[in-house]
């Protein structure tokens, strides 16, 4: 069969959520991954405990607690080399308990997702690359590339949709990146075994030149996560630079003194960047291709998956008026933009605070004072709390005449 309502580019969380929640309503769903999976993929690995309900109603939810993947209740945070503070998640206003957040390996997950979507039905091309689009006039209408044998393919749809993250072909093909704002970042990660001390928390510390996400992961491993401004990282070879950052922390080098790296260093660039509203019809981008925020938060798989259902509501009005329009599917970018945007600015104004050592101490002194306010944080940035209720909640002014007035106590 060579014609399909919609072809996805991409099995990550962001195309497996699209490809299950269209083959939920009933589409005939294509979907191309360059990579063979299971393949690995450079992440901090615990998931927003907003995404919880989202994997439940795409039918993956049980498939990963079959997994025994570690619960996480909250973050560990020290600023450059303060004592840790722990911030549990708040309770939910639904269920009355406290949520965690899932820690599990990308390797793990990614291919159970994908499994899930070739057991749905979805046709599934691993090994498949796409280099270009099918166009009819100014709407696309299907994908070309090559698979493993560098055999050329073409499959057509009503409508394509690239999940293909960061280096996503639209992103590439219609020059659609904004300029990245800020100082250009690398970020280095590694599994490592006899990691000490590490509780229930994601543990996340602070320091030059840039910050660690630690935690633990699948049976007795961790995640070691590094984030640092690229002008830090010089001539050594990723491992010694790696190794001489994390050892330089006294927090990390408690926790990781008698620990043992399972795996090479691998490291990507990770600026975040903004994205342009495409051009042309019959093409939607979601998850990162639509946009990509410093790992600091963590919230990135959320962000897709969230974005994938966002999307699949617009694409299945599209079906249903026949209308695949730039005009028509822009009511994504808005719906999303409406959701997304006080989320990014919040991300924009941890990630400036962080890199400030002044700010970064004041905040979490007040943050130790006020356990709702640091809840509250934490609830927003697990996204089970909206964005709002630190912008309009009465929260930034507490926050901000309590970490003051007690750095003028000092
Ligand atoms: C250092 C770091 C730490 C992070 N930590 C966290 C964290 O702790 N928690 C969190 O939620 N998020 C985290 N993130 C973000 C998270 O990894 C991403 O947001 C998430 O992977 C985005 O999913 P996606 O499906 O959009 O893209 P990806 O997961 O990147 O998937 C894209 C897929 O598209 C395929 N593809 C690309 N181009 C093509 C093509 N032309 N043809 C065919 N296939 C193609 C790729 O092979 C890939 O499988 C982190 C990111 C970084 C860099």
């Amino acid at each position: 069969m060579n014609g399909f309502d919609v072809i996805i580019i991409g099995g990550g969380p962001a195309g497996c959520a699209m490809a299950l929640d269209l083959n939920l309503r009933g589409y005939e769903v294509a979907l191309c991954d360059q990579a063979k999976f299971p393949r690995d993929k450079v992440c901090g690995e615990f998931i927003s405990p907003g995404a919880d309900p989202i994997l439940e109603q795409l039918g993956v939810l049980d498939a990963i607690e079959a997994l025994s993947p570690q619960r996480l209740k909250g973050v560990a945070i020290s600023s450059y080399e303060s004592q840790e503070l722990e911030i549990d998640y708040p309770v939910s206003r639904e269920t009355d308990l406290r949520p965690s957040s899932l820690s599990v390996p990308r390797c793990q997950l990614d291919a159970l997702f994908l499994e899930r979507v070739q057991n749905a039905g979805v046709k599934i091309f691993q090994q498949h690359k796409v280099t270009g689009f099918v166009f009819d006039q100014d709407c696309v209408v299907g994908v070309q590339g090559w698979d493993e044998n560098k055999t050329p393919f073409t499959l057509k749809a009503k409508l394509v949709v690239d999940a293909g993250g960061r280096n996503a072909l639209s992103l590439k093909k219609f020059s659609l990146k904004r300029q990245a704002q800020g100082r250009s970042r690398i970020a280095f990660a590694a599994h490592w075994q006899g990691v000490e001390g590490l509780n229930d928390y994601c543990h996340m510390h602070v320091s030059q030149p840039g910050y660690t996400g630690i935690s633990a992961v699948g049976k007795s491993q961790a995640n070691v996560v590094l984030v640092v401004d690229a002008s830090a990282y010089g001539d050594e070879t990723v491992e010694t630079f790696y190794h001489r950052v994390l050892m330089k922390n006294s927090r990390r080098r408690k926790i990781l003194l008698n620990g043992e790296r399972l795996e090479p260093v691998r490291s990507v660039e990770s600026l975040g960047f903004g994205v342009k509203p495409v051009s042309c019809g019959g093409l939607v981008l979601v998850g990162d291709a639509m946009g990509f925020i410093d790992p600091f938060t963590g919230e990135g798989i959320y962000l897709s998956l969230r974005s994938s259902q966002i999307a699949a509501e617009v694409i299945h009005a599209g079906f249903q008026k026949s209308d695949f329009s730039r005009e028509f599917l822009a009511g994504y970018n808005k719906k999303r933009h409406e959701e997304f945007s006080g989320k990014f600015m919040l991300s924009r104004a941890l990630q400036w605070l962080i890199y400030n050592k002044y700010f970064c101490d004041a905040v979490m002194k007040s943050l130790s004072v006020n356990q709702n306010l640091a809840e509250t944080l934490a609830g927003v940035i697990g996204d089970i709390r909206p964005v709002r209720e630190i912008v309009a909640g009465g929260f930034l002014a507490p926050l901000f005449v309590g970490c003051f007035s007690k750095n003028r106590r000092q």
